[in-house]
């Protein structure tokens, strides 16, 4: 948006674009990242995520579904543990995209939806970080490092987005069940508040039975 269409940005910012394609968000230097205001972006797949790979069922239609990612470095004059006003590295971190999980009512597979967007201030050690309080709602505390691994911590934000109990928004086997009392929208709300292993819709509509009845009343009860 910054550049100008008609320059070729490549041969002012050579230098700068040189390190930008050296970046590697498996190693990166996350204080000198903060330090320059620096951004990055890309994409990761699910196959590089094994721990959220634990969480997508065997039988989903696709188990390396992609996630895009933004980061940004920047810093804030703050007052340091001296006393004294110095610059606190930050980093904002912007995660999109979608997993299978498997359904807790259903037990069908449904693609969920993620999206985190997330400040975190980067401090140098463990015992610096332990001194935040956890529940800190305008940001999340991480332990920088010249060898940081980005993709880690995109996992690990991905995982921290996790439904509790992941769920199909409307089931599509209780939609149906439900679609010859009340109106359905309102029908499928209540089905949230009602435990779980009361809904048996496989077993309320028997579509075998409702076929027999036909057969046995035969055509010459057509009217
Ligand atoms: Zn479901």
């Amino acid at each position: 948006m910054t550049e100008h269409p008609g320059k070729p940005a490549g041969a002012a910012l050579e230098k700068g674009a040189q390190d930008k394609s050296a970046l590697n968000p498996r190693d990166l230097d996350i204080f000198e990242f903060a330090r320059s205001g620096r951004s990055a972006s890309g994409t990761v797949r699910l196959s590089q995520l094994p721990r959220m790979l634990n969480e997508v069922p065997a039988e989903a239609p696709d188990r390396d579904t992609a996630f895009t990612w933004q980061a940004e470095g920047f810093k804030q004059q703050e007052l340091q543990d001296d006393g004294t006003e110095g610059p606190q590295p930050y980093l904002r971190l912007a995660i999109h995209g979608g997993a299978w999980l498997t359904c807790q009512r259903c037990l069908a597979p449904y693609e969920q939806a993620f999206h985190a967007d997330t400040v975190f201030r980067i401090v140098q050690t463990e015992e610096e970080a332990d001194e935040f309080p956890l529940d800190d709602d305008e940001f999340d505390v991480i332990v920088g490092s010249r060898h940081f691994d980005l993709v880690d911590l995109i996992e690990e934000e991905l995982l921290l987005s996790l439904p509790l109990v992941p769920k199909h928004e409307v089931c599509p086997e209780i939609h149906e069940s439900l679609a010859s009392g009340a109106d359905g929208a309102e029908g499928v709300d209540s089905v949230d508040d009602v435990p779980e292993q009361e809904i048996e819709p496989e077993e309320r509509v028997n579509p075998f039975a409702a076929l027999e009845s036909l057969k046995k009343d035969g055509p010459g009860s057509k009217h």
